[in-house]
C-alpha cells in the first residue's frame, strides 16, 4: 500500500510517499519511495523533492495557499522524469500529523466529517498548527476524491495515558475544566515509535507492564517521556511545546511571574513575550550565537563562553528530567535517545548522561563516540540500564497507521 504522509505547518507542506507492506509491516520493510518539502507558502515558494534513488528537483514557485503545494507534490510524484508511480491512483490512502487532538483523540482515526469538527474544536488549543493541518485534509480530499481515505494521527495522542497528577497544573480547577487547561505533551508519534523500537533492542514486549523507558526527542523541539508498559506516564512539553526541556529557540520551564515583570520593564505586549519565549530563546537566546548544536559545539570549541554555557544549560535540565523520570517510574530499563542531537552529538549524551552514574545510567564512551546517526546501544554490557541511540521516523509509524486504520475499515 502507498500511504501520502503530510505534515502541514503554517507555511509548509512535508511530505513522504512510503510504501507500507501490511503482511510485513513489523519487521521494517516499509520505505519512502520519495520525500520532500514545500516551504514558504504564501510567497516565492522553495520545493524540494527526492526520490529514494537519489534523483531530487529544487523548484522555486509562486504558491499562495496549501492545496496548490499539495498540488505540486502530487504532480512531482507522478512526473515522468523523476516520479516514483505512474498515476495518483497509485496513491492508496493519506496519512496526517495532526498536532493537537485534545482530550477528544487518544488514538489515531480514519477522518470523516465529525473528525474535521473534532481537529477544529481543538484550533484555540493549537492555533498555528491544527488549522493548516485540516487545510491540508480539504486539499488531499479534492485532489484525490472521496474515496482515497485519509487518517490524521496526532502529536498529543500518545502523551493521553498520562494520568491527572502528571497532566494537571497547580491552578485553580476550574481553568481545566472551562478552557482545557492541562498538559497535553507533543512528539507523541516520535516517542511511540522510538520506544517501540527501543522495547525490541531489549528484548521485551512494549507492554510487559514492568517495562520502564525513557525516550528522548531531542531536534529543535525537545521533549522527554516516561513510558511504562508502552504508555506515556509523563512527558515535558505541557499546554503548549514550550514547556521542559531547553529548546533551539524555546525557553522551556520557567517562573511563570517572569513573564509579567518582563513585560513591565520592557514594555512587551503579549504577543511580543509569545515570539520572545518561543523564537528568542533557548539555544539561541542564552548564547547569542545560534540555535543550531552543531554550530554551538563548534562555538564552545572554539572559545565562546556563551556558546558552552547554553550547551551546559542544554544539558542540566535534561539530565534533570532523566533523573526524575526515573523517579516516577521507579527506576528504568532503557532510555534512548533521537532527533537530530540526540542521534548525531555524542558529546551531549556524555554530557547529559555523566552525573547519572549514582542511579546506575552509565555509558560506554567508545561506542557512545562511535555512533552517530544509526541506531545501537551505547551503555557498556552489561548495564542495568540501558542506553540507545534510536533514529526518529515519524512518516513510517503514520504511513503504519495509516495502513492499519484503513485495513480494518475495508
Ligand atoms: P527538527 O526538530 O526540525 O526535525 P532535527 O531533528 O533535524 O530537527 O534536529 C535539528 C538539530 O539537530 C539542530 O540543533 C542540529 O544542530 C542538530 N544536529 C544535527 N546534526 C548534528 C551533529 N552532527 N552534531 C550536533 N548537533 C546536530
Amino acid at each position: 500500500m502507498n500511504v501520502l504522509v503530510l505534515n502541514c505547518g503554517s507555511s509548509s507542506v512535508r511530505f513522504q510517499l512510503v510504501q507500507t507492506d501490511p503482511a510485513r509491516a513489523a519487521d521494517g520493510t516499509d520505505r519512502a519511495l520519495a520525500r520532500g518539502h514545500v516551504e514558504n507558502i504564501g510567497g516565492a515558494a522553495l520545493l524540494k523533492y527526492e526520490a529514494a534513488d537519489g534523483r531530487a528537483i529544487r523548484e522555486s514557485e509562486e504558491i499562495l495557499e496549501h492545496k496548490i503545494a499539495v498540488e505540486h507534490v502530487l504532480a512531482l510524484l507522478t512526473r515522468a522524469d523523476v516520479g516514483v508511480v505512474k498515476d495518483r491512483r497509485e496513491i492508496d490512502a493519506v496519512g496526517h500529523r495532526v498536532v493537537h487532538g485534545g482530550e477528544r483523540f487518544k488514538a489515531s482515526v480514519r477522518i470523516d466529517d465529525g473528525v474535521v469538527q473534532g481537529i477544529e474544536d481543538c484550533f484555540d488549543l493549537a492555533p498555528l498548527h491544527n488549522p493548516p493541518n485540516v487545510k491540508g485534509y480539504r486539499a488531499a480530499r479534492e485532489l484525490l476524491g472521496d474515496a482515497v481515505p485519509q487518517v490524521a494521527v496526532f502529536d498529543t495522542a500518545f502523551h493521553q495515558t498520562m494520568p491527572a497528577t502528571a497532566y494537571l497544573y497547580g491552578l485553580p480547577y476550574v481553568l481545566y475544566e472551562r478552557h482545557g487547561i492541562r498538559r497535553y505533551g507533543f512528539h507523541g508519534t516520535s516517542h511511540r515509535f522510538v520506544a517501540a523500537r527501543l522495547a525490541t533492542r531489549l528484548g521485551r514486549p512494549l507492554d510487559d507492564p514492568a517495562l520502564r523507558l525513557i525516550t528522548c526527542h531531542l531536534g529543535n523541539g525537545c521533549s522527554v517521556a516516561a513510558i511504562r508498559g508502552g504508555r506515556s506516564m509523563d512527558t515535558s512539553m505541557g499546554f503548549t511545546p514550550l514547556e521542559g526541556l531547553l529548546m533551539g529557540t524555546r525557553s522551556g520551564d520557567l517562573d511563570p511571574a517572569i513573564l509579567l515583570h518582563v513585560m513591565r520593564k520592557e514594555e512587551l505586549g503579549p504577543w511580543e513575550v509569545n515570539a520572545l519565549l518561543n523564537k528568542h530563546s533557548g539555544l539561541i537566546g542564552i548564547s547569542g550565537v545560534s540555535n543550531d548544536m552543531r554550530a554551538l559545539l563548534e562555538a564552545e570549541e572554539g572559545g565562546n563562553e556563551r556558546a558552552g554555557l547554553a550547551v551546559n544549560v542544554f544539558c542540566y535540565r535534561l539530565m534533570k528530567y532523566i533523573a526524575s523520570y526515573t523517579g516516577v517510574l521507579g527506576g528504568v530499563d532503557g532510555i534512548a535517545f533521537a532527533g537530530g542531537i540526540g542521534e548525531n552529538a555524542p558529546a551531549i549524551r556524555r554530557r547529559t548522561l555523566a552525573p547519572l552514574a549514582g542511579l546506575g545510567i552509565h555509558l560506554d564512551e567508545g561506542r557512545n563516540r562511535g555512533l552517530r546517526g544509526e541506531e545501537g546501544e551505547i551503555s557498556p554490557s552489561p548495564s542495568a540500564a540501558r542506553v540507545f541511540v534510536i533514529p526518529t521516523n515519524e512518516e513510517i509509524l503514520i504511513a503504519r497507521d495509516t495502513m492499519h486504520l484503513v485495513g480494518a475499515a475495508s
